[in-house]
């Protein structure tokens, strides 16, 4: 394989650089794939920064980040039979897990008990690092790939490969439907498509914004209602509301705050990762049987699940397409929770 061109973070918190490394060659069962597009996740600015080192054996750098892939196949192994050249691809969070354990037999390789194999950050099984996808092609195994739908843009598909699996999979789960009041906490990368999936599920849909500024852009994308969770009587208004919270905030927040908007067997899922560990009352989930859960993405059968669904009801995600050589912006922008709503790299810019 020729060298491959990308973007790295050389060491802890230090700005991404262009950055040229090894690909393996590929076997007979990978795909090698173009990348065209890729979506920046808050958890590429975690793990950049090392956010997460209480939480993580090791953070590997030099370190590529990017698991919302989208692209084409360039060429397929001997024994590939899923793909073929020129079909659209998307890669998320992963690229490959045991196989074996009962998680990866019921198609949660996210919660392989053995080892999964993330898409950078990470070691394949030789050990070797991992390299994500703000690069310009990517070798992954056929059955870790995912079919993005031929009627929907590749640049706004992208995101769907981990903040819309990690919204869907817990609405899903949690069963927001016609019926059920669900709220959506912060509004950002993965807020905006769990608004748009809790809609698109029938569900009534709450956002919990910081302010209101983002208020038009949330009834626009599917929301009933819209609060500032700035303002105390939002908390006082809500109380014992909800069926089903999806939290997507990464920052320090009273989380009591939140339980208590939940009815009798109410639910409110993690998604969004802190740095710092949060205390939890346990009043607030006593008093009325709630339970405080977490979700981690989706598996491959899910995550081709929630594509098609895309695919059929043209769910895309709000983006803004950037160059590379702009990667730091816009970190620094979705840090500011400045991004309506998720950063999309055009790979094109690499060769610029
Ligand atoms: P993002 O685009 O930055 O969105 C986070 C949103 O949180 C912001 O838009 C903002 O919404 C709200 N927020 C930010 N600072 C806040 C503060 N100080 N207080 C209250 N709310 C605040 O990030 P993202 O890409 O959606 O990711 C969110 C989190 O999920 C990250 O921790 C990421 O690592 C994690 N994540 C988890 C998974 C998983 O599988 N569990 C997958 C992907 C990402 P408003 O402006 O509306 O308030
Ligand atoms: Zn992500
Ligand atoms: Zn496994």
């Amino acid at each position: 394989m020729p060298h491959t061109k990308g973007y790295a973070a050389t060491s802890p918190k230090a700005p991404l650089a262009p950055f040229s490394f090894e690909r393996r060659d590929p076997r007979e069962h990978d795909v090698v794939i173009d990348i065209k597009f890729c979506g920046i996740c808050h958890s590429d600015i975690h793990q950049t920064r090392d956010e997460w080192s209480d939480y993580l054996e090791e953070s590997i750098f030099p370190m590529v980040p990017g698991h919302e892939i989208a692209g084409v196949v360039k060429t397929v192994g001997s024994k590939v039979t899923k793909f073929k050249v020129g079909d659209k691809v998307g890669v998320g969070c992963f690229v490959d897990s045991c196989r074996t354990c009962s998680s990866c037999k019921s198609g949660l390789e996210q919660y392989c008990l053995v080892h999964t194999d993330w898409t950078y950050n990470g070691r394949d099984k030789d050990g070797v690092p991992t390299y994500g996808g703000y690069s310009e092609r990517i070798v992954v195994d056929e059955n870790y790939v995912l079919r993005l739908p031929e009627n929907l843009p590749l640049d706004a598909c992208a995101p769907l490969l981990c903040a819309g699996i990690t919204l869907y999979s817990p609405l899903l789960h949690w069963q927001a439907g016609p019926g059920k009041k669900v709220a959506i906490v912060g509004l950002g990368g993965l807020g905006h498509m769990g608004v748009k999936f809790a809609h698109a599920l029938g569900a009534e849909t709450t956002v919990l914004s910081q302010s209101l500024k983002k208020q038009a852009d949330g009834k626009r994308l599917g929301a009933n209602q819209f609060y500032a969770t700035s303002d105390p009587e939002t908390f006082t208004k809500l109380k014992g509301y909800f069926d089903l919270i999806i939290n997507t905030v990464a920052a320090p927040m009273d989380w009591n705050d939140y339980l208590n908007l939940m009815k009798v067997d109410g639910s409110m899922v993690m998604v969004g990762l802190p740095e710092k560990q949060v205390p939890v009352g346990p009043f607030s989930l006593a008093s009325r049987r709630r339970s405080l859960a977490g979700s981690s993405i989706g598996g491959i059968r899910e995550t081709q699940e929630m594509l098609d669904f895309c695919g059929k009801h043209k769910v895309v995600s709000d983006i803004e397409v950037v160059a590379i050589q702009k990667v730091n912006e816009a970190y620094a922008r979705v840090v500011k929770s400045d991004v309506r709503y998720r950063f999309v790299i055009d790979m094109a810019s690499l060769k610029g």
